[in-house]
């Protein structure tokens, strides 16, 4: 369990957050995002703001739910097995009404069950001739065979669906089953990735040996993209204190968050954290007893803007984003799924003791159905091509060295 004592390098040092305190402090100063009323073809993937409760019953009438003869069964129980076919009920059309107990009337699947009729036979238990039909020898037929009850599956009035819930293809039909042209779900945030360095080259462009490839931004919106943020600006900056200041002052202006990558160290080119402050971004947090990923910073504009500015190192990039910038995005939406899932180590890892550490897993199903995390080697924080094929990555608070197999922790899924 990670208790909610700070922890702290050395005790000299000033207290540093644990990864709980931070994710709390980012909650705290994560504002609720606006709802919007959007057409239900736009909705996949987004979180409903609103309750939806069934425009009418579900079915909305007594369904014939098989191709055949619709009829009264009570004929059939008083020997009846031949029918005269009187007219043809198709889906769509208002009911007719049986005239006799010896006639039938052909029934479409989806079309309403005629008036008078219990039952559906369906066509594979029938033979027809001259305009009459035959029960095939052993058919027998119950009241409401073949007949979806109206309101079997839900009443006009029930609640189908509650806010934060999200939008996924069963819960889009739901809602249209329920009448809603438009539903109210939460905005999508103007989403602004900001990568910072001057050594940082774009993919296709010619690369010198001094120079590396730009490769943060396209994890960052990958993973974006992967849980439905599709407003989402994409920028570079070098390390100048005045384009930064200028870009930062842009991207403050016209987004609901920034996240930047890169440029919160020690370093004397690691100009953010200055300058988010120079622009009056209140610092909520720098910096979290955690590996990889400990210079984190964290801030909020007086204007309203979240700044998510994370530390550059690739592997740090993505697990900060993971553990805490896309759960903190998709609370601010109003998502109330289910939070990480546990899972156990598949093999003994042995970390530092004072942090919190993310160890990279690929997750694995044993023959007895049980999930286990793979634990994933790397060369640290810089080594991101080492995470090719993992599913995520576990923490394991400061505490021991040595976490056994079978250790259950949180697994955050990329
Ligand atoms: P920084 O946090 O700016 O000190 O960067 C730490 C390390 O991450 C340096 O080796 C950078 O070159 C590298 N880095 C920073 N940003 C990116 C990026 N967008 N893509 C790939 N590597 C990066
Ligand atoms: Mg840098």
């Amino acid at each position: 369990m990670n208790t909610l004592a700070p922890a702290s390098a050395d005790s000299s040092a000033p207290a540093l957050l644990l990864p709980a305190q931070a994710e709390r402090l980012i909650s705290d100063n994560l504002a609720c995002l606006p709802i919007e009323s959007l057409p239900l073809v736009q909705c996949s993937g987004a979180v409903l703001r609103e309750n939806i409760y069934g425009e009418r019953d579900q079915p909305p009438f007594d369904r014939v739910a098989m191709d055949g003869i619709a009829l009264d069964s009570a004929a059939v129980r008083d020997g009846r097995r031949s029918f005269s076919i009187q007219s043809i009920q198709a889906a769509g059309d208002a009911p007719l009404t049986l005239s006799q107990p010896s006639a039938c009337i052909e029934a479409m699947t989806g079309a309403m069950l005629p008036i008078s009729c219990d039952a559906v036979v369906p066509v594979e238990a029938i033979s027809v001739h001259d305009g009459v039909a035959r029960l095939e020898d052993g058919v027998s037929v119950q009241a409401w065979d073949n007949v979806h009850r109206r309101g079997s599956d839900s009443r006009q009035g029930a609640l189908l669906l509650e806010a934060g819930t999200r939008l996924r293809p069963p819960e889009v039909a739901i809602a249209a089953g329920a009448g809603m042209a438009r539903v109210r779900v939460s905005a999508q945030p103007m989403l602004a990735v900001l990568s910072t360095g001057n050594e940082l080259i774009e993919p296709g462009e010619p690369v010198l040996p001094h120079q590396v490839r730009r490769s943060n931004v396209y994890g960052i919106i990958a993973a974006l993209r992967r849980h439905g943020f599709q407003r989402v600006a994409d920028d570079h900056v070098h390390d100048d204190r005045e384009e930064l200041r200028t870009r930062l002052k842009l991207h403050l202006d016209t987004h609901d968050v920034l996240i930047l990558s890169g440029g919160v160290s020690m370093g004397r080119f690691d100009l953010v954290p200055t300058l988010l402050t120079e622009l009056g971004v209140r610092r909520v947090f720098h910096k979290i007893a955690q590996r990889p990923g400990k210079p984190f910073w964290f801030g909020v504009a007086p204007s309203g803007p979240a700044v998510f500015a994370l530390p550059g190192n690739p592997v740090s990039t993505l697990v900060c984003l993971s553990r805490y910038v896309i759960p903190a995005l998709l609370a601010a939406m109003g998502d109330r799924s289910p939070a990480t899932r546990k899972i156990p180590l598949a093999a003994a890892v042995t970390v530092s003791s004072k942090f919190a550490q993310f160890v990279p897993v690929r997750t694995e199903v044993d023959d007895w159905g049980r999930d286990w995390a793979v634990p994933r080697l790397t060369n640290g924080s810089g080594d991101f091509t080492s995470l090719a094929g993992t599913d995520g990555f576990v923490e394991l608070p400061p505490g021991p060295n040595t976490y056994p197999k079978g250790f259950v922790t949180r697994l955050f899924g990329w």
